[in-house]
């Protein structure tokens, strides 16, 4: 049913947290310590957020199995990100990162545990001691459910700080005033159907990943970039948007995620001849290169017809670890691989592809979390507004996110916003700011032109043709023909989104106008990303473009700054100055 202007309810906060995630809860547990009232928004109850799939674990230089340091930490972040990481939030984020798992230590996060009590490390991609001399153990874990431990962790401090969750309410578009700060969110409580206005004189964006907009991805089918639809509809920019991981190891057929932590543990990849074929691209880090690597040099085998099977993949060896390590450290690997693979890896070794996992880019932020514009060459920072998690780009991930790093994102991130947010806010004290009609009007008109539609696209269907033109167009290797096309394939799309229509406008539970408010979200993320791809003329971490193949770092050592309206680029330099240490220069990237 169509939404009444007049009489729409409003509630009033000081902080609205969009997401219940790692990065949005580990936010409002430092507010709602504070004292601030906070309401934390999710799609899904909060334990149900997509950091309870994280598997392998969460990096942090403890050294608790093999001497490490925050510098190497800090390094190998650096390098991982073919340089496009920001030098500052990087080394912001590894500093940070013993003290953030200490700190989930004594929130009673319950990790596995080495003979002498401490935390159990294990080996991860990218993760070198001494500056790429060989691996070290730094991803802190939990066997292989790791983000499960975490998530359940977070909610469970939360609750006794008495957060206020509203669990199954989507939030649909930001609040701003003419001046252009943000003064909350619209959103729709799916129970009922009823839009509210939620003021807030702060907003945290903490909407997680938009892997779903392809059609193979390890991410949960929430994960549609509602918050990156958000922020690209109110104006803001979208950054590095051409950067997305593909996870060298999805089951293959099912995209179902096999973690890294099994390489970690010692497990290898082989082609169809039985070799070991990391050994050739990767003479050092072999399996445990990073992950843009591993992909391609998987992508080439199959490519090549060393395939495993009909060809189309390569598999993952584990049975040599023994059935004691497998059950003790891995547990979830072995039900996944025997469910959706129809193998025992105690046995048998499992089919895997490359499969679309994680956006390195996403809205733009300091390392306070504070949302950051840029205008004719100037960076400005947006008041109100703060992201944090998969949904930012802080940019610690630069051109490839080693693995292990996002549970630290979230942690380092959420608590670094929680906390400018109580410290620099005094003000939070007085009214809130009247919120313009108009900015309202935008949202409800959005929702009811859905409503009251009589015919037109069906979601499902337009759905589908934006995760069958992403996967078509933007996959492990890319060309400047396909990617142009990808943007045609994609811009065609938008007026049917435009015109979508459901049938059953029923209030309750109506998940038919949820599907397709989230298709209006991930339009946007799709022409963000094959926009952003086909202006990139280099190679740089996951994008990896066939007709220009190598890193230009005289010409694209910056970060894409997409806006929505016209589908406008600008850019912005990558910081290459650090906090308190030398800056790392670009150097070629060898494993
Ligand atoms: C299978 C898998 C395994 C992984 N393993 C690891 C690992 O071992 N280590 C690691 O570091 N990283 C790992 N990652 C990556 C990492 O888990 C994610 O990047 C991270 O958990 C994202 O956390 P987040 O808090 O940003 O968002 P999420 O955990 O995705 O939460 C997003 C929240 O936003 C809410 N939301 C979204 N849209 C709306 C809306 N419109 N209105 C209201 N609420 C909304 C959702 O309901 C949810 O509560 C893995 C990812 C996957 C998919």
């Amino acid at each position: 049913m169509a939404a009444v202007k007049n009489s729409i309810p409003r509630r009033q906060f000081d902080v609205v947290v969009v997401g219940a995630g790692g990065a949005g809860m580990r936010c409002s547990l430092q507010l709602a310590q504070a004292g601030l009232s906070v309401a934390v928004l999710s799609k899904v109850f909060p334990t149900r957020s997509h950091t309870v799939a994280a598997q392998g674990g969460v990096s942090a230089s403890l050294g608790n199995m093999s001497e490490d340091s925050w510098y190497w930490h800090m390094y190998d972040t650096v390098k991982g990100s073919d340089w496009l990481g920001d030098q500052d939030a990087i080394e912001f984020m590894c500093r940070e990162a013993p003290n953030a798992v200490y700190e989930l230590e004594h929130f009673g996060m319950p990790f596995d545990r080495n003979p002498d009590g401490t935390i159990y490390q294990r080996p991860f991609g990218g993760h070198t001691a001494n500056f790429g001399e060989k691996p070290v153990q730094r991803a802190c874990a939990a066997a292989d459910r790791t983000g499960h431990a975490m998530l359940h962790t977070l909610y469970q401090r939360n609750v006794a700080a008495r957060t206020q969750f509203f669990v199954e309410w989507m939030a649909l578009d930001l609040l701003r005033n003419d001046a252009g700060d943000v003064l909350g969110v619209t959103a729709l409580e799916m129970e009922t159907g009823e839009i509210y206005v939620l003021e807030a004189k702060q907003t945290v964006l903490a909407t997680g990943g938009a892997g779903r907009i392809w059609a193979a991805s390890t991410n949960a089918f929430i994960n549609t970039g509602d918050g990156l639809g958000m922020a690209a509809r109110a104006g803001f920019p979208l950054q590095d948007m051409e950067f997305w991981q593909f996870h060298p190891t999805g089951v293959a057929g099912a995209g179902v995620l096999i973690t890294e932590g099994v390489r970690g543990e010692g497990g290898i990849l082989l082609n169809k001849d039985g070799e070991r074929f990391m050994e050739r691209y990767a003479p050092t880090l072999k399996d445990l290169a990073p992950r843009d690597f591993v992909s391609r040099s998987m992508d080439q085998e199959i490519k090549e017809g060393r395939g495993c099977g009909d060809g189309s993949y390569v598999v993952l060896k584990l049975d040599h670890l023994g059935a004691e390590t497998i059950q003790k450290r891995l547990p979830s690997i072995r039900e996944i691989a025997i469910k959706f693979a129809n193998v025992d890896p105690i046995k048998d070794p499992i089919p895997v592809v490359p499969t679309i996992h994680y956006q390195m880019g996403g809205i733009p932020t300091n390392i306070y979390g504070q949302v950051v514009s840029v205008a004719n060459g100037q960076t400005t920072t947006v008041n109100g507004l703060y992201a944090i998690g998969e949904c930012a780009a802080t940019s610690v991930h630069g051109a490839n996110r080693l693995g292990t790093n996002s549970l630290l994102d979230l942690i380092v991130f959420g608590r670094s916003a929680g906390n400018h947010i109580v410290e620099s806010h005094p003000e939070r004290q007085h009214a809130h700011q009247s919120i313009p009609e108009s900015a309202i009007d935008f949202s409800l008109d959005r929702v009811n032109k859905l409503e009251t539609r009589t015919d037109g696209e069906k979601t499902s269907d337009v759905g589908n043709a934006i995760r069958v033109a992403m996967q078509h167009h933007c996959g492990v290797f890319r060309t400047l023909d396909l990617l142009n096309k990808g943007v045609d394939a994609i811009e065609s799309l938008a007026p049917q989104v435009d015109s979508l229509y459901f049938k059953d406008k029923s209030k309750v539970f109506n998940t038919a106008r949820i599907e397709a408010l989230e298709v209006t979200n991930m339009i946007e993320v799709a022409r963000a990303t094959t926009k952003s791809a086909a202006n990139r003329t280099e190679s740089r971490g996951a994008h990896a473009l066939n007709d220009h193949p190598d890193r230009d770092d005289v010409n694209w050592l910056r970060h894409t700054m997409w806006f929505s309206e016209g589908s406008r680029l600008d850019y912005k330099p990558v910081q290459m100055k650090p906090l308190t240490v030398e800056s790392f220069p670009p150097k070629s990237r060898t494993f």
